[in-house]
């Protein structure tokens, strides 16, 4: 299985990722989360934020995930993953994709600002330090119109957002087990 993150930066994606997985290794579930900061170091270092390269960027990390998961491992990716139709794209090209908006409001990250990127996107258009492509601010973010999940970071805790991700997976896991123990027994 793959789930497909999307959502702002600072909106909890990572955060909420990696307490999953942790939860999730306590009772024997393997979860490899394909971080988009991470592989924006190595496999897709040579993208860039246009929107063609965000597109390809997903696409990567989509082909990555597909591998993975075809050996049981259920895949997280962990990216701002901006668009509808590439999100809709690797739903229809893979097995299995289930795609989870980490939804914050906007007025909500400007107060978290954990990597300072809110702070730099507002300064007035002359500043040297100004960001010119920060999803949410000035560049687009297509909210999913039809989300498999969709968690408000800005109303519920870390907790809650956590246990209702997990809860997601492990019915969908088990869904999975049904639907290959039905087939083999035909
Ligand atoms: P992203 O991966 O989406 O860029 P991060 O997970 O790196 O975001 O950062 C989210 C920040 O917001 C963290 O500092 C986290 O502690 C904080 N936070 C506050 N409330 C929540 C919540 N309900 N869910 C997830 N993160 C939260």
């Amino acid at each position: 299985m793959i789930i497909q993150l999307c959502g702002l930066s600072g909106a909890g994606k990572t955060t909420i990722a990696r307490s999953v997985q942790q939860k999730a290794s306590t009772c024997g579930i393997p979860i490899e989360i394909i971080d988009g900061d991470a592989y924006r170091e190595s496999l897709c270092r040579d993208l860039t934020f246009s929107k063609e390269d965000r597109c390809e960027n997903i696409r990567r990390l989509g082909f990555v995930a597909s591998r993975l998961s075809s050996y049981g491992i259920t895949c997280i990716i962990s990216a701002i993953n901006p668009y509808e139709a590439v999100r809709r794209e690797l739903a229809m090209k893979y097995a299995q994709v289930k795609t989870v908006y980490i939804d914050c409001s906007l007025d909500e990250l400007i107060a978290r600002d954990t990597k300072g990127l809110y702070k730099r996107a507002l300064l007035p258009e002359s500043h040297p330090d100004k960001l010119n492509n920060l999803t949410g601010v000035n560049d687009p973010f297509e909210a999913p119109a039809h989300p498999d999940l969709h968690l408000q970071t800005h109303r519920n805790s870390i907790q809650t957002c956590t246990n209702t991700l997990f809860q997601f997976i492990q019915q969908a896991v088990k869904k999975q087990e049904q639907q290959y123990s039905h087939a083999a027994s035909i």
